[in-house]
């Protein structure tokens, strides 16, 4: 009983540690790995439901698309742009 304990628990790690290091490997942040623009958001559900901390994203620039992990302080609402500036920043200083 021991011995199936012992594999259960280093299958187990295994599955961890390649876990880990997949979501190390992804590119993080919305920037595209070769042109380095803002890529495009894409709507998934199993990303969105299941995955939260990944997010499939499309270059309009070079046609990259793929999973990145999400970068940190962006909501799981559309898009991690920014919001908009204020008006009163947009006003050019006398
Ligand atoms: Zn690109």
């Amino acid at each position: 009983m021991l011995v199936v304990l012992v594999l259960l628990v280093t299958v187990a790690m295994r599955v961890a540690i390649v876990t880990a290091v997949v979501y190390l490997l992804l590119p993080r942040g919305p920037l595209c790995p070769h042109c380095g623009i803002e890529m495009a958001p894409l709507r998934n559900r199993f990303f969105d439901r299941l995955l939260p901390a990944l997010q499939r994203r499309w270059c309009l620039e070079c046609g990259w698309d793929g999973v990145v992990r999400r970068a940190r302080g962006s909501g799981l609402g559309a898009g991690d742009s920014e919001p908009p500036p204020s008006p009163e920043s947009l006003v050019p200083n006398p």
